[in-house]
């Protein structure tokens, strides 16, 4: 039973129900959604064993012959196993070093498979557990259960999403080239107003392709939505980006979000410190607007090489008409705290107030990782820490 309430917790926690995404952030529900993943696979793997153990010792039989009667005399559990089995697969497939070696679409697709192992799993559970089969109660509440969970689900991440791209008719309005391997798309549509998507936010965008309709990826707005536009800008780091720095004017697109809790409502500080890493530079390019003339705002952007620099004359004009100091860092490997030139010394003596910011981090997750441990050690409260991890 606990087995299942994990599954259908961590369905519901995928399941992009709105308010739960604006108070905890798809990034950290997603985690969430990992570690109850792991924890429901050892659950179903102890239910199995004990109870083939169990059984087997009460009729005295072997292990073997005890999963054979169970498969071949009680209802719906041949299903279960097959359920089971999918389960396993799902669990395997999304250890760290399996994701290492699989392609993204390839481990997605397998963890698919999860909604019809819970499928699979279902009527046994009323059919032989013991808690269902003589309390109508407990049958209503468990079918109950799985209903609202699968409800959620369809409403938030087929409904919903459908409903918003009827309503606004996304497509390709233009294509930028921004610096190599990097554009900005900027994408039209009607009463774009509506959606109500804040500097700091991403969506999943799906480009309706023959290679790509099946993906939706997530990118940030790299500006504020504004004249029925949202503008991404996204850089070449594998198959499907690759495919969009040469997308068409034209392209249909389906988006859903918005997502993500990276956004002014976050800040507690009149000064604030954001700290881009290559193209993390998206969101904070689009934070850069909510700032107003008495705000004191430092971006240190590093990237790869000068030339890698996106965005540079808007920055430039954001530096030029606000109190916004800008500094740019070339430099791809992430040094150790002391040496690094975002490292511990290196940003007391830029910013020496830094203790006093709120700061706003966006980059891959090594540099997030060690930024977040060099900001605690030059005494920025973790409360002032905010963060967008560029992987779900
Ligand atoms: C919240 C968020 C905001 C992002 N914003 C931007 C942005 O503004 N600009 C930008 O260039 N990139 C952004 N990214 C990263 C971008 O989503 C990936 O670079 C892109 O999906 C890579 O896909 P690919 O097929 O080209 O590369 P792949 O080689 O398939 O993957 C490269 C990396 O991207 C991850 N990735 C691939 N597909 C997905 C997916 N469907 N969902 C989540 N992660 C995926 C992979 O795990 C891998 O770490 C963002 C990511 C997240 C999570």
């Amino acid at each position: 039973m606990l087995g299942t309430y994990a599954v259908l917790g961590q369905l519901l926690l995928m399941s992009r129900i709105v308010w739960l995404e604006r108070a905890i952030g798809l990034d950290r529900l997603a985690v969430w959604h990992r570690w109850t993943g792991f924890a429901t696979v050892w659950l179903l793997v102890g239910h199995v064993v004990f109870t083939t153990v169990g059984y087997a010792q009460g009729d005295r039989i072997s292990l073997w012959a005890q999963t054979r009667d169970f498969v071949s005399h009680y209802p719906d559990v041949l299903m279960a196993w097959v359920g089971f089995a999918m389960f396993i697969a799902v669990g395997v497939t999304s250890v760290q070093i399996a994701r290492r070696k699989l392609q993204r679409q390839t481990w997605y697709f397998i963890h698919l498979y999860a909604y019809l192992a819970i499928a699979l799993t279902f009527a046994h559970q009323l059919a032989v557990g013991t808690d269902f089969s003589s309390d109508r109660a407990a049958r209503a509440w468990w079918i109950v259960l799985y209903l609202a969970t699968f409800g959620s689900i369809l409403w938030w991440r087929v409904i919903e999403p459908w409903r918003l791209n009827l309503r606004h008719d996304l497509r390709v309005h233009s294509v930028k080239r921004e610096a190599a391997g990097v554009v900005s798309i900027q994408v039209r549509g009607r009463d774009l107003d509506l959606i109500d998507a804040q500097p700091g936010q991403f969506f999943l965008w799906r480009f309706i392709t023959p290679t790509g309709w099946f993906q939706a990826h997530p990118f940030s707005l790299s500006a504020a939505p504004r004249n029925n536009r949202l503008r991404i800008t996204v850089k070449n780091l594998g198959d499907h980006s690759a495919r969009l720095q040469r997308i068409r004017p034209g392209v249909r697109v389906l988006a859903e979000g918005p997502y993500g809790t990276f956004t002014a409502e976050r800040r507690t500080r009149r000064r604030v410190l954001l700290i881009a890493g290559g193209i993390g530079i998206t969101p904070l390019r689009a934070l850069l607007e909510t700032f107003g003339p008495d705000d004191d705002v430092v971006l240190l952007y590093r990237v790869a090489t000068a030339d890698d620099t996106v965005f540079g004359d808007e920055l430039r004009q954001f530096a030029g008409a606000r109190n916004i100091r800008i500094h740019v860092i070339a430099g791809n490997e992430i040094g150790d705290d002391r040496t690094d030139l975002l490292g511990v010394p290196a940003m007391r003596r830029g910013v020496p107030d830094i203790a006093t910011r709120d700061c706003f981090v966006c980059g891959p997750p090594a540099l997030l990782d060690a930024l977040k441990r060099r900001l605690a050690l030059l005494g920025v409260p973790r409360h002032q820490i905010h963060y967008e991890r560029f992987q779900l």
